[in-house]
């Protein structure tokens, strides 16, 4: 293993980490060069010990340095039995330990934390600071030698970390054995380059635990209603950032935070964005699939279910099952605000793109032209004016769950359709199948319907069996990792 990089993150995880000259030498020097030049290594202690290189039986031996020639400069040797007085070349008792102060410093400007960057354990454990990221504020630590057999002390010590509502570990390259809190190896999701140390951030958003479902609901704003209002009563229009909602005479507008939605990639948030896309219906699941469920969905229905009940506590379920379908269907009206020009029905299947994201949902680009008004500020009368209008290309995008779309189990588990969206995705567009390939077929009415648009998203070669996407496919997918 010549990779300095990564033999500098496993080194952290020991009680001394330090390289010598001897091992510097077998890796490649651009690495040195670009740990010791972000001061990730700098050089330590000379080596006491050195290892016998005259005589083959590669023991080790303590350096003595001995008064040779000139007064005052002295010559270290090392006793060898067979040799005798073994000169060492001064270069090779060079050392260089692993900076770690320095390492959690960059790690905490990396991940632009706030909050106090303290030591709590020397040399082992450091607490970083602090950033909101998935929904909540989550408190990062740098642990060294998690996976040693004296971590327990490391639990014990730093109550810090064990006091933490939502603290987040990283390790340089060892995971704890037990593992209470989510834990990141640094050495699978960090690059050290010319520019500095980078982290893979979006890869520590999607695999925290996102709780924000289960956050008490009494700070929810609410509508007021009367004690006849029932579910068909009400009306929700889905803004951008924000839903607008009427029930007879009242009206009001709702924040993402009024709403307690955590941003706009909440999943409680994507799902009633969902619904307001497909009319209050989702589209029912593709092709059942029996076995057992995770039931995953249904409970972030559920849950939304809830908080839907507690901005209107009006009587009855507002979401219920479609009997035998796998969809769900609200029982108010529900809308996307078509001033917010979503969704943008495509002009041409060209200007569409999707993509399968890293936790497997599904995001939808579509590219517009966008008519804007440029106004400059009348210097006397300090109003505005209209001088120039102009057109510009958007790139607008949803994401959606493939459970939501019909093109998996409750499970998450996609079925024949969804296989063949992940296919087109995952080989840039082109899959070998038969041209009355039912699934394809189904899947490609499906995609007609999701978008509102009447031409063929697909194009078949009969010769060659191969069907090709006009829209753009891609996947940005991580292949499985080993944990
Ligand atoms: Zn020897």
């Amino acid at each position: 293993m010549t990779d300095l990089v990564r033999r500098f993150w496993l080194r952290c995880e020991e009680t001394e980490p330090l390289f010598s000259a001897d091992e510097i030498r077998w890796t490649p020097p651009e690495q040195f060069d670009l740990l010791r030049g972000h001061g990730l290594l700098r050089e330590a202690a000379r080596a006491t010990w050195a290892v016998c290189d005259a005589c083959g039986e590669g023991h080790a031996e303590e350096v003595v340095w001995i008064s040779r020639g000139a007064p005052g400069s002295l010559t270290p040797f090392i006793p060898c039995p067979a040799v005798g007085g073994v000169p060492i070349e001064p270069e090779r008792l060079r050392r260089w330990a692993a900076d770690l102060d320095l390492t959690a410093l960059k790690l905490r400007e990396t991940l632009g934390l706030i909050g106090g960057l303290s030591l709590l354990f020397p040399g082992r454990v450091w607490s970083l600071g602090r950033r909101h990221l998935a929904g909540r504020f989550r408190d990062f630590f740098l642990v060294c030698g998690a996976a040693r057999e004296d971590a327990h002390a490391i639990w014990e010590r730093c109550r810090h970390i064990v006091d933490a509502p939502s603290p987040v570990i990283l390790v340089p390259a060892r995971s704890p054995q037990q593992k209470p809190w989510p834990a990141f190896r640094l050495a699978d999701i960090t690059a050290i380059t010319e520019g500095g140390l980078t982290l893979d951030m979006d890869y520590i958003a999607d695999a925290v635990p996102r709780d924000s479902y289960a956050m008490p609901a009494k700070t929810v704003a609410s509508f007021p209603v009367g004690d006849d209002a029932r579910w068909e009563d009400l009306r929700i229009t889905i803004g951008e950032g924000s839903i607008f909602a009427e029930l007879r005479n009242e009206q009001r507008e709702f924040s993402l935070d009024d709403l307690q939605f955590t941003g706009s990639d909440d999943r409680l948030w994507q799902l009633l964005r969902a619904f307001g896309r497909f009319g209050g219906e989702t589209p029912a699941r593709s092709t059942s699939v029996s076995g057992k469920d995770a039931a995953t969905f249904r409970k972030q229905v559920s849950d939304l279910r809830q908080r839907l009940t507690t901005v209107f506590p009006i009587a009855g379920e507002p979401i219920r099952a479609v009997h035998g379908k796998g969809a769900y269907r609200c029982l108010f009206q529900i809308g996307l605000d078509r001033r917010d020009g979503f969704p943008v029905r495509p002009e041409r299947w060209e200007d569409c793109q999707l993509l399968e994201l890293r936790d497997g949902r599904i995001q939808i680009s579509v590219k517009s032209k966008e008519v804007f008004a440029a106004r400059s500020r009348d210097e006397e009368s300090q109003r505005l004016t209209a001088i120039d209008a102009g057109e510009r290309e958007t790139v607008r995008s949803e994401e959606y769950d493939l459970r939501i779309l019909g093109l998996a189990t409750e499970a998450g588990i996609p079925t024949a359709e969804g296989a063949v969206l992940l296919e087109f995705l995952r080989s840039g567009g082109k899959i070998y199948r038969r041209g009355d390939d039912k699934d394809v077929l189904r899947f490609r009415q499906r995609l007609r319907a999701w978008m509102g648009m009447d031409s063929d998203p697909l194009q078949f070669i009969p010769n060659r069996r191969l069907w090709t996407a006009k829209f753009e496919c891609a996947t940005v997918r991580r292949q499985a990792e080993p944990e």
